[in-house]
């Protein structure tokens, strides 16, 4: 499934955000990319991704590692902590700043809300680009009294890429999606430039994540491609709902690890989320070495997934 060649060994990875304990629909991920990784002969990699540090203390960190071994997951080296990672994106940054891709942006939160267009779905909205031309002065002083965000800016070109499951996606960067922060006014770096410049110096090869997540993906092809670096397989999985087929959120405590792993083993777990999303033909206790040999990404559905519980 991967864009490399054939020949090169896949490295796969799980990313999560530890904003709150994992839920089921992260664990189908981590379970998809992990067997499609795994059923190669491939690497895994763990990377947490926790730049958001207020949101994300080292607690919620160390849980999610702990609940990932108790379902028997592994991977190949250390888990890589983003937050730890901060003078590397300076470093990228830096250089998408000689090219003239980066600009401050002193919008208030009021400001952007303002100036969002309507019935934007569940997309975020398009930046209207009013801090994309201020001058050196202008900026010198607005410097004094706020400290700005930077963005990113975003080609109007169209970026395609074949999806592993849902085929082509186009999408202009500049017209769909806007220009992207990424360090928010805090200093904190913001998720597009990190996972990019953490997937490529990682090795990663495929990256297998949430279909709420599709849409990131030509910005993140982008900035590859500007950066110098390859672009990998891409595969988006549809998302999990719950029995009813609502979506599953960390506020669903009684569909967190907490709550499971009070009523049902390891086993049981993968098997519901394996006959879940179509890799075992039914409910039955099961383990990731027997998943990985049996995995087949021709029999993963492709609406969304319906869990088998309670
Ligand atoms: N950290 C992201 C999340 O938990 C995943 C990012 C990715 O897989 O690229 O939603």
């Amino acid at each position: 499934m991967s864009a490399q060649a054939a020949s090169a060994p896949v490295t796969g990875r799980f990313a999560p955000t530890p904003s709150g304990r994992l839920h089921l629909g992260n664990l189908l991920c981590c379970l998809l990319a992990y067997l499609s990784a795994r059923s190669e002969g491939g690497r895994f990699l763990l990377r947490i991704e926790d730049l958001d540090v207020p949101r994300c203390p080292r607690r919620l960190s160390d849980q999610c590692i702990e609940d990932l071994r108790f379902l028997g997951f592994d991977w190949d080296e250390a888990p890589l902590y983003q937050s730890e990672r901060t003078e590397i994106y300076q470093r990228y940054m830096n250089r998408l700043a000689e090219l003239g891709l980066v600009y401050p942006c002193f919008c208030t939160r009021a400001q952007l809300h303002a100036a969002a267009a309507p019935n934007l779905g569940d997309r975020e909205p398009v930046y209207s680009r009013a801090c994309a031309n201020l001058s050196a002065e202008e900026i010198a002083r607005r410097m004094k009294t706020r400290s700005p965000a930077m963005r990113l800016r975003v080609p109007d070109e169209t970026i395609s890429f074949e999806d592993g499951l849902y085929g082509e996606i186009s999408e202009n960067p500049a017209r769909d999606s806007g220009d992207t922060i990424i360090r928010r006014s805090d200093g904190l770096f913001g998720y597009q430039l990190a996972v990019v410049i953490d997937d490529a110096l990682s090795g990663v090869t495929e990256i297998v994540r949430g279909r709420d997540i599709l849409h990131s993906t030509p910005r993140q092809i982008f900035l590859q491609r500007t950066l110098g670096f390859d672009t990998p397989g891409y595969i988006h999985i549809p998302l999990l709902t719950d029995s009813q087929g609502r979506r599953l959120a960390k506020r669903d405590r009684d569909l967190d690890l907490t709550a499971l792993a009070r009523v049902m083993t390891p086993q049981q777990i993968l098997g519901m989320l394996a006959y879940s999303c179509g890799v075992l033909p039914e409910n039955r206790p099961t383990s990731l070495e027997e998943l990985t040999k049996v995995f087949d990404w021709k029999n993963v559905r492709r609406d969304d997934i319906r869990l088998a519980y309670p």
